[in-house]
């Protein structure tokens, strides 16, 4: 069987492929991404920052027509499997994998955040939390497209919209036993996956769906920055988003995943790590691990001192402003 070794690739018709690029058009595939065009050329053209690699001046020139990219800077370009491959770091057949996953996902979770959103507004004890948590701003709860799941209607919406039931199951929008799998919780659609907080102090904090909880929040909209402050809660991002500091990022965790870790490293910047302050020392142990991995791959870190207890969250949340973290973001060692 000397042609067994290349069956994978070989077995993937070119009428799969060319089926597969027709279902994911690449601009809709960078913008679920994060990407956004600088400027409009001819013939629907679109050019703007290259998402694989520090890019400063856009010379990421996208056709949609066509669904091609090539950058001027560094010299790559291609079809959308090309793409996922290179800003996935992965060979031809994962690619695949990646692009049917989005394929089936991607325009349910849509229509999900989208639901949730327009319950926030229908439920005064959704936003009576967020207030609690600091959230107030409009600007903020648009930018981060903030919903809420009552619970008891998400399955009812989306069988009614034509999605299968199994499908729904499948992702971990309604359990087992066919309710909705988020009850009581602030949602934040994620790059493939939700989070939700629960308001209720009887359910588990935090739930995401099954699968990986992706990359760093919104990283596309400041991996240009050449200082990032990173937090580990969606909370914390969001104080201080509305604060002004908008060269935050969130990791979900004091724990990094390996893509979370190599879009942090992909390019010289100062990073300042503002994760929590345990009582019992854990956030800190994280806070230096976490400190020396990145300092070995050459980025210059900086470890944000909260007063004790304290998250970035509830530090604006007690009356902390905008200057005085910035005082704290300047002492930073
Ligand atoms: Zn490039």
């Amino acid at each position: 069987m000397p042609y067994s070794a290349d069956r994978g690739k070989k077995s993937v018709s070119r009428q799969a492929l060319d089926e597969l690029k027709q279902q994911i058009p690449l601009l809709e595939y960078l913008q679920t991404h994060d990407w956004q065009p600088a400027r409009q050329l001819s013939r629907g053209r679109l050019m703007g920052l290259c998402p694989l690699h520090v890019d400063h001046k856009p010379s990421f020139l996208v056709d949609p027509l066509k669904s091609l990219f090539y950058c001027y800077g560094c010299g790559r370009g291609g079809d959308v499997i090309r793409f996922a491959e290179l800003y996935h770091q992965v060979k031809f057949p994962q690619a695949l994998a990646l692009l049917h996953q989005w394929r089936g996902l991607a325009p349910l979770l849509h229509e999900v955040a989208r639901f949730y959103r327009v319950q926030l507004h229908r439920h005064g004890d959704a936003v009576a939390y967020l207030r609690q948590r600091g959230v107030r701003s409009p600007e903020l709860i648009e930018h981060m497209q903030i919903g809420y799941a009552p619970g008891g209607c998400l399955r009812s919406w989306l069988t009614r919209l034509g999605y299968p039931l199994q499908a729904l199951r499948q992702v971990g929008l309604v359990t087992a036993a066919g309710y909705d799998a988020f009850i009581h919780r602030i949602v934040f659609p994620l790059e493939g996956n939700l989070y939700g907080r629960s308001i209720s102090t009887s359910a588990p904090p935090h739930r995401f769906l099954p699968g990986a909880k992706g990359g760093l929040y919104l990283w596309q909209q400041i991996r240009h920055c050449p200082e990032v402050i990173l937090v580990e809660g969606l909370f914390d991002y969001a104080v201080l988003w509305q604060a002004g500091f908008h060269n935050v990022t969130c990791s979900m965790g004091n724990h990094l995943n390996a893509r979370q870790y190599g879009q942090l490293c992909d390019g010289p910047r100062t990073i300042y790590l503002a994760l929590d302050a345990d009582a019992n020392g854990s956030g800190q142990q994280a806070t230096q691990s976490l400190a020396c991995r990145l300092t070995e791959q050459g980025m210059n870190v900086r470890r944000v001192s909260l007063p004790d207890g304290h998250d970035p969250n509830s530090f604006f949340v007690e009356d902390g402003d905008a200057r005085q973290f910035q005082l704290l973001l300047e002492a930073a060692q």
